[in-house]
């Protein structure tokens, strides 16, 4: 069969590499090919090159002022000569993003059978996450093959109408992604690794802090921010920020973080570097899909700055705590899981709801019984 995988996103990237590895050590049963929108390009490519992975097909979309229209018709008519140059059994895509919806209405047009990868995630406020939850909403109704990484996800997805026969519970690919850099990330010489260390003050808590949610952008990223501003003014707090480069986060973040003291603001990491401060940190705040799913992994209590959430289950297991971007709000919870150890220990020892790292292979054996 001719498998076709699609991404165009960091997320994504990391989340696809994975099952691209294990789909490329089955040459006998599969004719594998990677096509990639570049929707992110510098952010894209530095997991291609941790993950070794050369794409077959790079559409390098990524243009400046960049929207969600040219985005979406650019993905659209971009694949259509791929599908007629690969002519592809499968097209894999993955979760939330444009990148993903559209190529999976072009792979509908062109007749091809539309399989995804973390399936059946909702918050069902069609505003938020915006434009992920539509995103994943009609990527659902486009696909053939419904990958979802929990049970609870394949619960919304039959709750849609979906036939149970094309769901399969498969657990979070970033996690098989995630076990392959937590160790490789010691033995690597990295000079972002490097010039990390020469930053991290040892004697105080490190918080991690991301966020690029579009949701967010405006007055949720000026009290975010006004959040950490008061949270390191606290004696053992240190903050590193590796700020997404999109502009609407850039400005707030730069007016009112810059030369901040105890607060450190760096340009996006690459995955081994960013996985390498995960586990420096005593905490992470962010409002990434992805970093809350990892975290757990490594024992790290995540707050997460959203009012609504599609990963209920880390919430369940004691993971996560959803705080939203009030600015009161996340200073407290923050400083309450900074001193009370008791509830340190319980979120950080919690079970990790999305998998222990076989998804990938769990995936590809599903799509050898669907046939
Ligand atoms: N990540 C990274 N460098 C950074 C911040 C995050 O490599 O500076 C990784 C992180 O480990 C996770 C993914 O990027 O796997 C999350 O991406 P993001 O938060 O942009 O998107 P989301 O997961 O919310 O879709």
């Amino acid at each position: 069969k001719k498998i076709l995988i699609i991404f165009g996103t960091r997320p994504e990237a990391i989340k696809m590499a994975p099952l691209v590895k294990e789909f490329l050590k089955h040459p006998d049963k599969f004719d594998t090919k990677v096509c990639v929108t570049a929707q992110h390009r510098e952010m894209l490519d530095q997991v291609l090159d941790f993950f070794e992975i050369k794409p077959d097909y790079d559409l390098n979309l990524m243009k400046p002022g960049q929207n969600l229209f040219t985005l979406t018709a650019d993905v659209i008519v971009s694949m259509k000569p791929v599908f007629d140059d690969f002519k592809p059994d499968y097209v894999f895509v993955h979760g939330d993003t444009t990148t993903s919806t559209a190529a999976a209405l072009s792979s509908f047009y062109a007749g091809i059978k539309v399989c995804h990868v973390e399936a059946g995630l909702r918050t069902n406020n069609k505003l938020s996450p915006f434009p992920e939850e539509m995103n994943r909403q009609l990527t659902g109704r486009l696909a053939d093959l419904h990958f979802a990484p929990t049970e609870q996800a394949k619960i919304n997805l039959l709750l849609e109408g979906i036939n149970p026969k094309t769901i399969f519970v498969t657990g979070n690919t970033v996690i098989d992604a995630l076990l392959y850099a937590k160790d490789k990330v010691e033995e690597v010489e990295d000079d972002q690794i490097e010039s990390l260390k020469t930053i991290i003050d040892k004697s105080k808590d490190l918080v991690l802090v991301t966020g690029h949610r579009r949701e967010n952008f405006g007055d949720g990223f000026i009290n975010i921010c006004k959040a950490l501003k008061q949270l390191a003014l606290q004696e053992n707090v240190q903050i590193v920020y590796p700020v997404h480069l999109n502009p609407n986060v850039q400005k707030p973040v730069n007016e009112i973080l810059e030369k901040t003291k105890d607060v450190h603001l760096i340009n996006p990491l690459a995955y081994p570097a960013f996985v390498w401060l995960m586990k420096q940190s005593k905490i992470i705040i962010t409002d990434s899909g992805g970093v809350q799913e990892e975290a757990p992994s490594l024992g790290k209590p995540v707050l997460v700055m959203r009012d609504t959430t599609e990963r209920p289950e880390a919430i369940e297991a004691g993971t996560v705590m959803l705080v939203g971007t009030d600015t009161s709000k996340i200073v407290n919870h923050a400083t309450s899981l900074l001193n009370n150890n008791q509830l340190y220990e319980k979120m950080s020892k919690a079970h990790n709801p999305y998998g222990d790292g076989l998804a990938s292979g769990i995936i590809i054996d599903c799509l050898l019984k669907s046939n």
